[in-house]
């Protein structure tokens, strides 16, 4: 059964709980929790007027496939009240998928892994305290020695 990372965020209402809530339902919906990284405060990043997020990550697995889990996420976010927002705007709670086992997805609703993570630090140092060892399957480098690499622009180091 495959192993999913999933990056939390909030930084609207109560942060701590929505994160907290989240896990919780990633639980009551099957999911099984194997590690849980520390809750970080950080800075918004894109759209910078906005309050201060709370991140976390979760190593989990599941016995869904990865449609069916993006699904299981949006439920969990429409449950925890998350409401109409903007790209990278204030929200409830964002659940995003980081890794999906070792596979490669790029199709209209799935990016895996997911397509920023490499320059989100808000991602990277969470996973970095959980799992320093995982080998990112696109960029053949462990979480370690991901350091705000940036693919598009072909500037990778
Ligand atoms: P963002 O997290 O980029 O601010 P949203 O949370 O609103 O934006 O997600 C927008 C869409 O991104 C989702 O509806 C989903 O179809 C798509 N998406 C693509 N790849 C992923 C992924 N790895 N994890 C979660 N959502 C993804
Ligand atoms: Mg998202």
């Amino acid at each position: 059964m495959p192993i999913v990372y999933v990056g939390l965020g909030s930084n609207r209402g109560d942060k701590e709980k929505n994160i907290l809530k989240a896990i919780t339902l990633l639980k009551e919906n099957g999911q099984k929790i194997l590690k849980t990284s520390s809750i970080y405060k950080t800075k918004p990043y894109g759209y910078k007027e906005q309050k201060d997020f709370l991140n976390a990550v979760v190593k989990l697995r599941t016995k869904l496939n990865p449609e069916n889990f993006l699904i299981l996420c949006k439920k969990i976010e429409s449950e925890i009240g998350r409401k109409k927002s903007f790209r990278l705007g204030p929200r409830e709670i964002d659940l995003d998928i980081l890794f999906f086992g070792k596979r490669v997805i790029k199709n209209k609703k799935l990016t895996i892994p997911h397509k920023d993570l490499h320059n989100r630090e808000f991602v990277l140092r969470p996973l970095r305290e959980i799992s320093p060892n995982l080998i990112h399957p696109v960029l053949k480098k462990r979480i370690a020695k991901i350091n705000n690499v940036i693919i598009g622009e072909k500037k990778i180091r």
